[in-house]
């Protein structure tokens, strides 16, 4: 018997949730932002699923976008973050892979470089995010640097809003579309958030990424399916222990939760060092055999903690930690963080069965 810790990866859900995010930016194209190995969901696994409908990748690494191009993948794909050197380029020019371009040791790279044939070049400004992209009001003189250059073979203009997902976007993209609108250039804006709220920006390519794994982009919505998503990834576990305490008897390190009545405890095989996350206080949702119950007390490395009161399991019952029937998103929110960081951060030790 191995350790019971699962991650279940469902490519189908993975395809339909890219298919949605593509239907609701209608017209527009969508780039699948398949970045650190797709949310963790394993780079390769989650292209090959939507290898036919994707119209292009997004991701960080020319690494990874060689992974996809080795793999027999034909169609655009984009560096968000650009290249980082001469031999980034010159491998994303020889295989025709795009690339953004936010700062001027960028654009100098790329004036000097020696390369085969010219890139389709997305030229990054910053519209209050402050941390990649040229300024708004750049944009005219590096237009004319990038076509007097001769190195690129398009340009599309982009940005990242830093508040699609609460705030909102308005003066951003006022300030975005005064410079960007009357170049008549292709313009990409939306992650997943402005996808979904804002439809006067899908433009010419959106970049859903959380929501293609089926997490939630708005903080107010805690259960992606109500609009459709379905969960990829899917991380269970089993019931390996089980104490029974008495009233004033404690869970766990630090005796952080006291039993005040008979408290019937599971002991779970998954603790920080799979992933989990080690700030999900007592009262985070956990399900055992299908039954919504609350973990109890510290995570452990290993192992953390659950309330069995009234629910029929025992040693080996199934336990799921977020996915199907549990939404990452509301056991994200119960350890004050996002769906995102539970996904990245599964470890390499838990096991991967995709499906
Ligand atoms: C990660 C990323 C996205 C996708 O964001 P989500 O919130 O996951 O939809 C889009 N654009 C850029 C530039 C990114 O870095």
């Amino acid at each position: 018997m191995t350790r019971p810790i699962l991650a279940r990866i469902d490519a189908a859900a993975f395809r339909h949730n890219y298919l949605l995010s593509r239907d609701r930016a209608a017209g527009a194209r969508a780039w699948a932002v398949v970045k650190a190995n797709a949310y963790g969901h394993g780079l390769l696994r989650c292209a090959e699923a939507v290898r036919d409908v994707a119209d292009g990748f997004a991701l960080l690494e020319i690494s990874e976008a060689m992974q996809l191009r080795h793999a027999g993948f034909a169609q655009p794909i984009l560096l968000l973050e650009g290249f980082f050197a001469e031999d980034d380029l010159q491998m994303a020019s020889a295989h025709g892979i795009s690339s953004a371009l936010h700062c001027e040791e960028q654009l100098r790279l790329l004036e000097l470089a020696d390369i085969s044939a010219p890139l389709e070049i997305f030229v990054k400004l910053n519209t209050g995010m402050n941390r990649l992209g040229f300024r708004p009001a750049e944009l005219t003189r590096v237009l004319e640097r990038l076509r007097a250059s001769g190195k690129a073979a398009g340009i599309s203009v982009m940005t990242h809003f830093a508040c699609a997902d609460g705030a909102g976007i308005d003066a951003a993209l006022a300030g975005f579309d005064a410079v960007a609108a009357p170049t008549g250039l292709a313009r990409s804006v939306a992650n997943s958030a402005a996808l979904l709220r804002f439809p006067h920006v899908h433009y010419d390519w959106v970049r859903p990424g959380i929501m293609l794994y089926g997490g939630s982009p708005i903080p107010d919505l805690q259960d992606a399916a109500q609009i459709g998503l379905c969960p990829v990834m899917t991380l269970s576990s089993r019931i390996i222990g089980v104490q029974m305490l008495t009233p004033g008897e404690a869970v766990g390190y630090s005796a952080t939760l006291r039993a005040e009545g008979a408290l019937r405890v599971g002991t779970v095989a998954c603790g920080y060092a799979d992933g989990y996350p080690r700030h999900a206080g007592t009262g985070t949702p956990i399900l055992v055999n299908g039954q919504r119950t609350r973990t109890l007390g510290r995570v452990s490395m290993d192992m953390l903690a659950c309330d069995l009161t009234g629910i029929d399991a025992g040693v080996g019952a199934e336990v799921t930690l977020w996915g199907e029937g549990l939404p990452a998103d509301e056991v994200a929110a119960a350890a004050g963080t996002v769906s995102y960081e539970l996904f990245c951060a599964v470890a390499p030790r838990v096991p991967v069965v995709a499906f």
